[in-house]
Parts: structure tokens; C-alpha cells; sequence
């Protein structure tokens, strides 16, 4: 096949791209509109007036040789922002946004006025939530110092530099008073767990969680009750096999909690609530 144009392009870089990865189409348009300097909703629209750039073959081969479109492309769209990551942080992942949602929802009449992300990584759950409710403030924490450089850095670039603070900090340890609306998205894997993949290229300490996946719940389960403000909740993501576990876990502590699933229907997030 003869490559002449951008649609053409995009066909050839999706079959190479099957075999290395679930989302080859998406791949290969995300790549076409990062090496254009276009949103991809601009690129497929305009995709019959452009050249193929230049730069498109190594950006594919970056791909093919498994580097995350994310860090090929240094952004990630997440719920209503855009966000850069770096290979310091976990690439927000869409099933988050399942925590954003249960959020909205609760705060439905009443919106939070402030806000506290638990590992908050480059800042996606924490922005995303300032990004929703404009008169709110947040805090973001995390034991990466690398990571909160880059949730820094979102922050300014967002224009919500004012009303996000970053701390260097283990879970809520120094966190002294409750707020509105908790996010927290802590490491969940099993530590031997195989892994393959684009997961490969993140950060370990942002996946995994002890041999049996629920180190970290067991150390922000016991701050959880004083953190959430009458009137508040907390979403907290889980595997999609450990709801049954991790609600024990915060049951233990007198809490009550629910269960929100995902847009594919897992389970995968747990919501604890304060009625105040
Ligand atoms: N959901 C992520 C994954 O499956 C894991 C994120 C996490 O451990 N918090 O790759």
C-alpha cells in the first residue's frame, strides 16, 4: 500500500500497532495529532488537507517498543482537564474518574469547599475536582517528591495554583483538619503480581501495595473518620477484586460504606460518608 495521506497513515500505524497494543486506532490517532500540533478531534477533521509530519515514524516506533502514548505525548486528558505526566507518576487512569463522579453526585445541592487528595500523584483526582467546583481549595498529597513537582506544575498550568496546596507527606499522617470531600486513589496491586505492558513503564510505588494488595488501606483506614467533615464523603479506589475486602477493612473502623461501580461495570470505588 501506497502511504499518501494522513488517513492512509493512521491505517498503516493502527495494523502495526495491534500487536502492541489494546487501543491501536486510538494510538495511532493520538500520536498523528501530537506530531501535528492539533487535538485529535482537529486532526480527524482536517486529516484530507494534511502531511504526514515528519516525526510521526519514531513517535510510532516509540510506541511499538512499548513507552505509554501518554509519555510519548507528555499529556492525559482526564475528566474535564488536560494533564502532564511524566514517568514520576501513574498515568491517571479513565476508571478514576469513577471517584469524580460518586463526588458530583453526593455533592449534587451543596458543593464541596474543600478538598483533600490522597496520593495524589500528578494532581489528576484533586484538579479534576477543583476543575468541577471553582470555589473550592484543595490539598494534594503524596511521598513522591518528583510526583508533586509534576501536580505542581498541572496546577499552574490549569490556572488553579491559588487553590491547590502540594505536601510532601505519608497518607493523612500530618493532615490535621477534616474536609468536605476526600479523593484517594492509593496503590492496590499485589506485589508479585506479572505484570506486562504500558504498566511496566510507571512508577512501582504508585502500583503496588503488599502481598496481598491492601498495605495501604490499612494505613489510611485509621485517620478516615476524622478527615471527612460533616456532611462529607470519601471515594476510594479499589481493585476490581477487592471490594468485599477493603469495606471489611474500613467496617472494622466504624465505617459505613458503599459501592460505586465503573463505566465497564467492575468494582471501583468505595464511598464512606460522614452524615454529620
Ligand atoms: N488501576 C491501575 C491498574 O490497574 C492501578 C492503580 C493503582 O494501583 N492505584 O493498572
Amino acid at each position: 500500500m501506497t502511504i499518501e495521506g494522513v488517513a492512509d497513515a493512521l491505517r498503516a500505524a493502527t495494523v502495526q500497532l495491534a500487536v502492541a497494543s489494546d487501543t491501536a486506532r486510538l494510538d495511532a490517532e493520538l500520536l498523528m495529532a501530537h506530531a501535528l500540533g492539533l487535538s485529535r478531534g482537529d486532526m480527524l477533521l482536517r486529516q484530507r488537507d494534511l502531511g504526514i509530519p515528519d516525526t510521526f515514524p519514531a513517535l510510532l516506533d516509540r510506541r511499538l517498543s512499548g513507552e505509554p502514548i501518554a509519555h510519548i505525548t507528555g499529556t492525559r486528558d482526564f475528566w474535564t482537564i488536560s494533564l502532564s505526566v511524566t514517568p514520576d507518576t501513574l498515568i491517571p487512569r479513565h476508571d478514576s474518574e469513577t471517584l469524580i463522579e460518586a463526588a458530583v453526585d453526593h455533592f449534587a445541592t451543596q458543593s464541596p469547599a474543600t478538598i483533600l487528595d490522597l496520593g495524589t500523584g500528578s494532581g489528576a483526582l484533586l484538579l479534576a475536582a477543583l476543575a468541577q467546583w471553582p470555589g473550592a481549595q484543595g490539598l494534594g498529597i503524596d511521598a513522591s517528591p518528583p510526583a508533586l513537582a509534576v501536580a505542581q506544575g498541572n496546577a499552574m498550568r490549569l490556572g488553579m495554583a491559588d487553590r491547590a496546596v502540594f505536601r510532601l507527606g505519608d497518607w493523612a499522617q500530618d493532615v490535621e483538619s477534616p474536609f468536605d470531600l476526600l479523593l484517594i486513589n492509593p496503590p492496590y496491586i499485589v506485589a508479585d503480581l506479572p505484570l506486562s505492558g504500558d504498566v511496566l513503564r510507571e512508577p512501582a510505588s504508585a502500583l503496588f501495595a503488599g502481598a496481598d494488595g491492601l498495605d495501604d488501606y490499612r494505613r489510611i483506614a485509621p485517620d478516615l473518620l476524622r478527615l471527612i467533615a460533616p456532611g462529607g464523603m470519601a471515594a476510594i479506589e479499589i481493585g476490581h477484586d477487592q471490594a468485599a475486602s477493603v469495606t471489611a477493612l474500613l467496617k472494622e473502623r466504624g465505617l459505613a460504606v458503599a459501592l460505586r461501580r465503573d463505566l465497564a461495570g467492575h468494582d471501583r470505588c468505595l464511598i464512606v460518608t460522614n452524615p454529620g
